[in-house]
């Protein structure tokens, strides 16, 4: 058994979703950070529990045939990146090996071959949204040793302790211009940041995010308050900014982890920013659920279409909708789309960019899928689908809906997952159910992470009972 403080060496086999390494000794799990798979460690284990230990890497051994020196100043303490000291082949080789795992281990399907990842030309600058958290340091050295300041950065991982940082490796360049305008903007303002732990203060997050076919950008303070100090000042500052077209406020009042607070009161220009996908434009507010990565935005919905292969004929549903980006992708291509989401503001926005684009063939319903579906088909039987389109959350579908999409026998379903594990647990349900599983596409939204998007197609297997 191991104790505290205790020196070990171990292989890296794996790596968790929070970037910890995981290697095993004597079948013991242990946890390592500042490890990634493939590296041969020397670790100081910190702290013991019943099945498993944490430890710190102290010493690499033998660095794992992908390990980089990483390119970013706050790799290793920003939470941002769990990938960041692998080559960017050796992300893609990991994120197929997971779908992999799952689709096999899980989902139990011997022989459905997973078609390679879709990556990256450049890894970098690819995120069209920046969430900085605020909050003060105590200054240590130099003039106003003591004193406290404003500070803008991320979370350091596990934590809510803000890393400074001037820039992001993994957003826009010109984003560093809208950091260093808000620190400037709290430095001379006297609004002050914002402290978790009291409750106390005005700013919060920096909420940022760019149209990338459009080049808009809108910037939206998080404040605990309806309103800031001198504001035009800030706003001054930013509309010089390349493509910044507006200020808002997010009113988020409340002593919580969560970031948004349900009211946005616009200050200067235009809260929202339009961005295209292909030709279908679409207005975004702050909030709004969207894609942070729009070149592979489009290469995911490019394949769900494809996977949909939809000659203008059919009935399609898109489950779990958001504001509407595949449903109207989609509408194009087909008679009819119904989309349906939870989120009441997501299915407004649906509505307004169905109504902007004309396009009069898609409808939107807010409700729970599991829900709703069972209800609007025995409403109304026309609305039987040709295809099902789902894009769940993590913890993947419900058991209910999978089986309503059954009861529909569609000819296709398109599965868009961000989670491998819910994917293939709901994948065996539908192959069980008669659909066989067609093609099955990673797709890397998200280098640096470890996250990893997957489209599946399924198609029903034709049962002829006479
Ligand atoms: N397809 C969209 C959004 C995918 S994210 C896009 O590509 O942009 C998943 C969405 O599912 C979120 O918008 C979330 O609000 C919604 N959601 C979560 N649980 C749901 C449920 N039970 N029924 C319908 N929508 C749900």
């Amino acid at each position: 058994m191991f104790v505290k403080n205790q020196l070990t060496e171990l292989k890296i086999e794996d790596i968790t979703d929070t970037g910890e390494g995981i290697g095993h000794i004597n079948g013991f799990t242990v946890f390592v950070s500042r490890a990634v798979p493939g590296d041969t460690v020397r670790a100081r284990i910190i702290k013991v529990k019943k099945t498993y230990a944490i430890a710190k890497a102290e010493e690499i051994l033998v660095p794992a045939a992908g390990r980089v020196e990483p390119e970013c100043p706050v790799a290793g303490s920003c939470g941002g990146c769990q990938l960041s000291y692998m080559s960017y082949a050796s992300q893609l080789m990991l994120k197929q090996k997971k779908v992999e795992d799952c689709i096999r281990r899980i989902g139990g399907f011997a022989d459905v071959p997973v078609l390679p990842i879709l990556g990256m030309d450049n890894p970098f600058g690819y995120r069209n949204k920046g969430q900085f958290p605020v909050g003060s340091l105590i200054r240590k050295e130099g003039a106003g040793d003591g004193k406290k300041e404003p500070v803008l950065g991320f979370y350091a991982g596990h934590s809510h302790r803000i890393v400074p940082t001037k820039e992001c490796m993994m957003l826009w360049p010109g984003h560093e211009k809208i950091l260093a305008a808000v620190r400037e903007y709290l430095l001379t303002s006297g609004a002050k940041p914002y402290d978790e732990e009291t409750g106390k203060g005005l700013v919060r997050h920096v909420l940022m995010r760019r149209g990338a076919a459009t080049g808009q950008v809108s910037v939206c303070l998080v404040v605990n308050g309806r309103s800031i100090p001198k504001a035009e000042l800030l706003w001054e500052s930013l509309r010089q900014i390349e493509g910044v077209v507006g200020l808002c406020l997010n009113v988020n009042t409340e002593q919580t982890n969560v970031i948004l607070g349900r009211e946005t009161i616009p200050l200067f220009g235009s809260v929202t920013i339009t961005d295209f996908i292909g030709d279908v434009a679409f207005e975004i507010s702050p909030t709004a659920f969207y894609q942070v990565n729009p070149v592979q935005m489009k290469v995911l919905y490019d394949t769900a279409l494809s996977y949909a292969g939809l000659t203008g004929q059919e009935v399609v549903w898109d489950l779990y909708c958001g504001i509407g980006t595949i449903s109207l992708f989609l509408a194009k291509h087909a008679k009819r789309v119904i989309g349906v989401e939870i989120v009441e503001d997501a299915v407004k926005n649906a509505k307004a960019n169905a109504k902007r684009n004309r396009l009069t063939n898609a409808e939107f319903h807010v409700g729970a899928a599991e829900d709703v579906v069972p209800r609007l088909i025995a409403e109304d039987p026309s609305v039987k689908p040709d295809v099902v389109v789902v894009d769940p959350p993590r913890k993947g579908c419900e058991k209910s809906l999978l089986e309503t999409i059954l009861s529909m026998e569609p000819a296709r379903i398109v599965y868009v997952s961000c989670d491998p594990a819910t994917l293939a647990r709901d994948l065996r349900i539908l192959a069980d159910g008669g659909y066989r599983v067609d093609r099955v596409q990673p797709v890397d939204q998200f280098p640096g992470s470890v996250h990893v998007e997957t489209v599946v197609l399924l198609s029903k297997v034709n049962t002829y009972k006479e």
